[in-house]
């Protein structure tokens, strides 16, 4: 079971949050992209193996969507953080 750290409520369990979706930084300037550049951005995701950022959504608690980095092998999470916002500093709080 994991322990969510939320970025306004604090560590919280899994079963109350939502994933959402890979955090993928946005296109800069989108109309630059080529039809094949926005089905990639769009449609394709890659897999990795290791450090991944996810969005999350706290569900049962502030309903607010957060950015989360887990690690897909171990599960360990590295950190949350607002969306928009930097993530925290290694070592630092969530
Ligand atoms: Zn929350």
């Amino acid at each position: 079971m994991l322990m969510i750290p939320c970025p306004w409520c604090g560590p919280r369990d899994e079963t109350e949050f939502v994933y959402g979706e890979a955090a993928l930084e946005r296109p800069a300037d989108p109309h630059a992209l080529s039809d094949a550049d926005w089905t990639d951005y769009l449609y394709f995701r890659d897999n990795p193996k290791g450090a991944h950022r996810e969005f999350w959504f706290h569900r049962a608690g502030c309903h607010r969507w957060f950015v989360l980095e887990r690690n897909t092998v171990t599960h360990a999470i590295a950190g949350a953080w607002p969306p928009g916002a930097a993530p925290p500093r290694e070592g630092g709080e969530a």
